[in-house]
Parts: structure tokens; sequence; C-alpha cells
């Protein structure tokens, strides 16, 4: 069986990665730094296995400490500013890569919903298996 391979770029395309295989999550996030970081409502995570993750092209790095404590590593496009990819130090084998930078992002649905506590109460998703 081929394995699967996916692209995500920034807006201006500089920066992109390349991801084989399926994610191992994705995430749904309402925090109020990933609302601010994407200027929406909610920002979606597509975790993958690090070592399946290959990047092209200059980054920018960004370090904000998560409610945990442990530090997140941001990397965002020094052109367009798109953040297409972070690491999280408390998943240290798990790479982070935005849903939207992804070339066809309608394919990869979140598998969970994380700080509901702060999610708009007009975003509501019809998660599969969820409720
Ligand atoms: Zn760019
Ligand atoms: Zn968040």
């Amino acid at each position: 069986m081929e394995t699967v391979r996916r692209e995500a770029s920034c807006s201006c395309g500089q920066l992109s990665i390349t991801a084989e295989g399926d994610p191992v999550k994705i995430s749904a996030c309402h925090c109020r730094a990933c609302q601010r970081r994407t200027g929406s409502a909610f920002g979606v995570a597509v975790f993958f296995d690090r070592e399946k993750v290959a990047a092209s092209g200059a980054s920018n790095s960004y370090t904000r400490l998560g409610n945990s404590g442990r530090s997140i590593d941001f990397r965002f496009c020094p052109v367009c500013g798109s953040t297409v990819f972070w690491m999280p130090e408390f998943r240290e084998d798990l790479i982070a890569v935005a849903l939207g930078c992804f070339e066809k992002p309608s394919s990869l649905v979140p598998t969970q919903s994380v700080y509901e506590e702060s999610r708009m109460r007009w975003v509501a998703f019809d998660l599969p298996g969820g409720d």
C-alpha cells in the first residue's frame, strides 16, 4: 500500500511541509492563544509523528508557554506571517501542522475539541464519534 503524503504551506508558499502517513490526532483548540494566533475563533492542529514531517523554506520562531508551563515552539513564515507548524515540548514525539495550510484541508476532520471553556457559543461541531 502506498503511503499517504500530504503537503501544507503558508499563504505565500515560501514555507512548506510534507507529512507522511495519517495524522495521530486532529485537535480543534478554542484557547485564547489559538484565537489570537489565528485571528479566528479557534485553531485546528493536525498532529503527526515528528519524524514523518519534513519542512522546507525559511521560518521564524515564536515560543510561548502553554498552560502546563511547558513551551511550544511556533514556526511561521517571515514573509507572510502564517504559522505553519509547531512543536510542543510536552510531546516531543509530535509535531502540529495548521489544518488550514494543507492542500486539501477538507479531508482532515478533528478528532477532539479542547479548551471548550473559551469556545465561542456560536461555534458548534458535528464530529464523527463525538456528541
Ligand atoms: Zn509565507
Ligand atoms: Zn489552543
